[in-house]
């Protein structure tokens, strides 16, 4: 474990220029070590592209027909878990596509995504986990086990839910007609369970101008509390995609980040999820890991099949690295309360 750091670049099928036309290097970011070992803070779990909602922005471009990425089964799921117990994670996160649905709930042929329950109740022995959530209607098949995982576990079980704006109609604008009120509804079911539930939003959709006008807007909703997240930068990756694929372009997702954009972006390496979390993701049948839930299904990102593969260094290369993580005040996927 105290060896050099592989780079991705032997594994790049395209090859990635390390230097540009200026001989500048391309930036990179080491996988955290202490001691000598590689620690692992973070683990995403990306549980597919289906989701139950089609957003207009979802950089995944998840809906109910996109089966690119794949569900992970339990027991797929087991093993990668228990690596990630050995090099000490801190968080699961579980995150889609919507993680409540599977083709089967989806197409009403089931009530629970019972593969995800059953991930869920074995992560959490593990460390404390995070469920990312469109909150709308299938959550609420689940409410019995989320219960009971409450009692359980308390708040080492955390919920998070997007509300693109406190205002229905600008939230209705971009997830659809309805469903500001559906999730709204499940937020307050929540709170009655005694979850505090983690609110997401992205700054760029909202008008507020202040952190604490963000705060007083989400909060004023409901009679007891929550937490609101805010993510600094939006990621339209998916749909650009697919609007591309529809006029027959090819995507171009690379970017040219040099060693010195990190002080000029007044950016640490070390602050980067790809210094502290890896995410797992099924595609083609085969568990992949990435550096970051934020780049996904490109096999020229991929780290391996296994968490200790997947712990090499990471060439800032992709085109999310720049729009979400370094542009502005720089987003993360890690909750940062406001
Ligand atoms: S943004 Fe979330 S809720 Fe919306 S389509 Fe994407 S995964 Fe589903
Ligand atoms: S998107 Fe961000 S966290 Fe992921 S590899 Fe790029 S810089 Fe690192």
């Amino acid at each position: 474990m105290g060896t050099a750091i592989p780079t991705l670049l032997g594994r790049h099928p395209d090859g990635l220029a390390l230097t540009n036309a200026k001989g500048e290097q391309r930036a990179f970011v080491d996988p955290k070590r202490l001691g000598g070992r590689f620690v692992l803070e973070d683990l995403w779990v990306m549980q597919g592209s289906l989701c139950d909602l089609k957003c207009t922005h979802c950089y995944t471009a998840s809906s109910p027909s996109n089966n690119r990425l794949e569900q992970i089964a339990f027991t797929e799921l087991r093993p990668h878990l228990d690596t990630a117990a050995r090099f000490g994670v801190q968080k699961i996160c579980f995150t889609g596509g919507e993680v409540f649905v599977n083709e089967a709930v989806l197409r009403g042929r089931a009530k629970r995504n019972e593969e995800f329950v059953r991930s869920l109740e074995y992560a959490l022995e593990i460390a404390p986990v995070e469920i990312l959530t469109n909150g709308r209607r299938y959550i609420r098949h689940h409410f019995d086990v989320l219960r009971q995982l409450r009692e359980r576990h308390g708040d080492r079980l955390r919920v998070r839910i997007t509300l693109e704006s406190p205002r229905a109609a600008e939230h209705d604008g971009i997830r659809g007609k309805g469903t500001f009120a559906q999730t709204v509804e499940t937020i307050k079911q929540l709170m009655e369970m005694g979850f505090v539930p983690v609110l997401t939003a992205e700054r760029p959709f909202l008008s507020e101008q202040t952190d604490e006008e963000i705060r007083a807007h989400f909060q004023g909703l409901f009679r007891g509390p929550v937490e609101v997240n805010l993510i600094e930068n939006v990621l339209e990756m998916g749909n650009q995609l697919v609007q591309l694929g529809q006029r027959g372009q090819e995507p171009k997702p690379e970017v040219f980040v040099t060693t010195n954009c990190f002080s000029s972006l007044n950016r640490a390496p070390e602050s980067l999820m790809c210094h502290f979390s890896r995410c797992v993701q099924k595609s083609e049948g085969v568990l992949r890991y990435y550096p970051c839930p934020v780049i996904y299904d490109d096999a020229r990102f991929e780290l391996g099949t296994t968490l200790e593969e997947s712990f090499r260094r990471v060439h800032i290369a992709h085109k999310n690295c720049y729009d979400y993580c370094l542009k502005g005040k720089g987003a993360t996927c890690r909750t940062r309360p406001l």
